[in-house]
Order: structure tokens, then C-alpha cells, then sequence
């Protein structure tokens, strides 16, 4: 019997909205099924964290129509700056010298949800089950069968498993998964500084780990600084006069002195990543085959690359007549995304290891390293083509280009 999907996707976080988003007019059925309501207060990600898109991220919002309505909440950064706490090497990363606008745009989570929710509401040959949580799956030679918790089965050529960092389907289907215990917890909250922010992103690397602050609307900046697991309960009850002492201390000045602190939130850190992202009919996309440490704003901008390609693969696949949930054709995901996924782990990895060492000679190494970044350009365009994601083979979204 044909199943009833072209494609399922399990989850409506970014990653499967965005999914569903691309995929919609290509003449597929679609399933979408989200644990959670579909409504922004509902679902688990889309809070209050800034998520930094990347320009490549952004031209795949453009090549969606998401753009415009996003665009509203969005902050351009036109510059972003590191350095360390008690160091004297730092470097910048200019919009103006890399020949755009913006190197990337500030969003919240929660502005980011509330714009792909209402596109999936309106998405005509788009099946949404929410709430629905997926319980078990059945992979058979021709189609793949997915049972819903209330006891509904559905089933489809290709299950795309978009369920985030636990997903159920890589742990059903036993995808081999490679894990990285930081013992560190991002926290996070909106701050007010005295100075205006003129549209940069600091990254600053701080002896209990890196702290980011990034540019928002009203001259606010989203906060998410690492603290060491031990420490964390600490810091969340200081109150805010204190909690803007230490981060006044640990980030210095130049945004002058922090007057306000929202909210606090946080997030146990930890890296994952599967050697291989396809199983049989199924396949990973977003969180559920990668997370990162907030380090370098990369994680989502990882997952909508894998968007992008998975969708570029399908729609071709569908114009030639092949099957789009075969081996040989999910074969081609995995191909393109290999390197990528790889690369960015490894630089974000990186990054936070070498930075987390205080040890003296190789404190003075990364202060010079920062130093000779700063002198010199070409080595500066290519970390800043990597971080405005335009680094490497693009899908066609990524490029702006319609599927
Ligand atoms: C503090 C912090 C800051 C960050 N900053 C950035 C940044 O600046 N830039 C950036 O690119 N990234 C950033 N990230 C990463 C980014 O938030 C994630 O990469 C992104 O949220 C992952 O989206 P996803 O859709 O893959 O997974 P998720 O957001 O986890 O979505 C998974 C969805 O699947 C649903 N689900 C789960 N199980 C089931 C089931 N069995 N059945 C049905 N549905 C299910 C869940 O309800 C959820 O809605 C940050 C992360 C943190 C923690």
C-alpha cells in the first residue's frame, strides 16, 4: 500500500518548521508532528535566547518569504569583537569590510517561533499533529510507519527526525551518537548597558569561559555567559546589583556600566554529533544529529543548513522521478553535510578548550593569535566568511535561490 506522507517530520522546533516551511509547494504531503501545542509559549526552545543567524541563515529566511515579517524584530550586527578577560589581544569583524550590510541578525527565539508557526498554520499541503508526540517506529523496505502517543499511525516515504537534542528517533532507531560532557551551563538574560551598542557582538573569553552579548532592540543586549556547573546555582541567586557587579567585572567596559538585568535562564551545555545522519528511511536534521556550545552562535545556523541541503536533495530527487526516502538519494544528504557538521564541532570545540586553558604560555599564544588576526585581513575574511556561514558548498537557499 502507498504511505499516506511523501514525508513525516518529527518536530516543530526551528529545524522541522523551517523543514516544513521549504518543502511546502513542491508537490509533497507533509506530516508534521510537534510534542507540544502549537503556540510560541508552548514550545520548549522558542524562550528568550538571542539566536545570532548567520547572513547565510538569513538569505535562506529571504529565499522563504520569512524574511520580511522577521526582519521587524530582527537587530543587524555590523561588527562583532573578541577579546579575553586580562588580556591585551583582541580582533574585530567588520560588516563594511567584508563588502555587506550585516554580518549576521539578532533574533529571539521566541519572535523566530512566532514567525514560523503562523507559516506552518497556512501551509495548505501541510498535515500538523499537535500536540502529538511520537512513541514508536516501524521501518519496512518501501515506507516507514510512525505511532502517535494517542494511538494514531502514520505513515510515509521519508521520516525526517527534527526532535532536538534527545531525539526519540535516533535513540529508537539507534543512531550511534558521540557526546562531550562541558560541565559548564550557559546563562542568560537581557541587559542594559549605559553606552549604545551601535550594533556590536562581543565575544569576550572569560576565565570561567566565554561570554557573548549581543546587540537587541532598545539598546538592550542578550546576555549568555558560561558559568562552571559548580558555580551555577550561585550565580542564579545572586541578586541584580551582584550579578551586574560580576559581569561588570568579568566583561569590563566597553559598553560602559551595566544598569539592568532581565530575567535569568539556564541551559546545561554539552556537545553532540552521529557519525552518520541517515538510517534505513530516516534522517537527521538540526539538534537531533548535532548540538553545540552557544560559543560561537552556530548551532541553529548548523541546523538550517542541514534545512536547506535535505530539502534541495528531496525536491530534486522528486523532479527525477526517484524515491525521495531511498539510500542512494538520503546517501547525498549525508555527503553534503559531513564536512560541515564536522568542521563547525570541531572549530566550536576548539574554541572552547583553548580559551578555557589558563595556562601562561598559552594565554600569551591565543592573545597573540588575536593580535595577529587583527593585522592581518585575509585571515580575518576567511573566519568571517565561516562565521557568516558562506564557507564551503551552499545549498541553493543559502544563495538566495528558490528550490
Ligand atoms: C543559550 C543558547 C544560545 C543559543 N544561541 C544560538 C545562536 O546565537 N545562534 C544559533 O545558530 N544557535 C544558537 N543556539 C542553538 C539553537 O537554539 C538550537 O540549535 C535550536 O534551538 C535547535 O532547534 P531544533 O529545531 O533542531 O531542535 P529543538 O528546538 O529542540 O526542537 C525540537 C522539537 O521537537 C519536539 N519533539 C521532541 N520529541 C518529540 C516527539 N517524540 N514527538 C514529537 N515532537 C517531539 C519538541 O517539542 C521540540 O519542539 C543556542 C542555544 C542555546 C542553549
Amino acid at each position: 500500500m502507498k504511505p499516506a506522507y511523501d514525508l513525516i517530520v518529527v518536530g516543530g522546533g526551528m529545524a522541522g518548521a523551517t523543514l516544513a516551511a521549504a518543502l511546502s509547494g513542491q508537490g509533497l504531503k507533509l506530516a508534521l508532528v510537534e510534542a507540544a501545542e502549537p503556540r510560541v509559549e508552548a514550545l520548549p526552545n522558542y524562550d528568550d535566547r538571542a539566536i545570532a543567524l548567520a547572513r547565510g541563515s538569513q538569505r535562506i529566511f529571504e529565499a522563504l518569504d520569512l524574511w520580511p515579517e522577521l526582519a521587524r524584530h530582527a537587530t543587524p550586527i555590523r561588527r562583532i569583537h573578541v577579546s579575553e578577560e586580562g588580556g591585551f589581544g583582541f580582533t574585530r569583524l567588520d560588516a563594511q569590510e567584508e563588502g555587506v550590510a550585516a554580518l549576521g541578525q539578532v533574533v529571539t527565539a521566541r519572535d523566530l517561533g512566532a514567525v514560523l508557526l503562523r507559516r506552518l498554520s497556512a501551509l495548505e499541503d501541510l498535515d500538523l499533529f499537535a500536540p502529538a508526540r511520537v512513541r514508536w517506529i516501524a521501518m519496512e523496505a518501501e515506507s516507514v510507519r510512525v505511532g502517535l502517543e494517542e494511538g494514531r499511525e502514520l505513515s510515509a516515504t521519508l521520516l525526517v527526525a527534527a526532535d532536538g537534542g534527545r531525539s526519540l528517533v535516533r535513540r529508537q532507531l539507534c543512531f550511534e551518537v558521540h557526546r562531550r560532557e562541558y560541565r559548564q551551563s550557559a546563562v542568560i538574560a537581557n541587559v542594559t548597558p549605559s553606552k549604545p551598542h551601535r550594533e556590536v557582538a562581543f565575544e569576550r573569553f572569560t576565565r570561567n569561559g566565554p561570554l557573548a552579548l549581543l546587540p537587541l532592540h532598545e539598546e538592550r543586549c542578550a546576555l549568555v555567559w558560561t558559568v562552571a556547573d559548580e558555580q551555577r546555582e550561585e550565580v542564579l541567586a545572586w541578586d541584580d546589583a551582584t550579578f551586574l557587579r560580576n559581569l561588570q567585572r568579568r566583561f569590563g567596559w566597553r559598553l560602559g556600566r551595566f544598569q539592568r538585568v532581565g530575567k535569568r535562564a539556564v541551559h546545561p551545555l554539552s556537545q553532540s554529533w552521529v557519525g552518520d545522519s541517515v538510517k534505513g528511511r530516516a534522517v537527521l536534521v538540526g539538534n537531533a544529529a548535532h548540538t553545540l556550545h552557544p560559543v560561537a552562535g552556530q548551532g541553529f545556523n548548523l541546523g538550517i543548513r542541514d534545512v536547506a541541503a535535505l530539502a534541495e536533495v528531496v525536491v530534486e530527487a522528486q523532479r527525477r522521478g526517484e524515491d525521495p526516502g531511498s539510500e542512494a538519494v538520503l546517501r547525498r544528504y549525508e555527503q553534503w553535510r559531513r564536512n560541515d557538521r564536522r568542521g563547525v564541532a570541531l572549530a566550536t570545540d576548539s574554541l572552547v578548550r583553548l580559551f578555557s586553558n589558563r595556562w601562561p604560555p598559552l594565554r600569551l599564544g591565543r592573545n597573540l593569535g588575536l593580535v595577529g588576526l587583527e593585522l592581518c585581513p585575509p585571515a580575518r575574511h576567511g573566519l568571517a566568511r565561516a562565521a557568516m556561514g558562506l564557507a564551503g558548498r551552499l545549498p541553493r537557499l543559502a544563495r538566495g535561490v528558490p528550490l
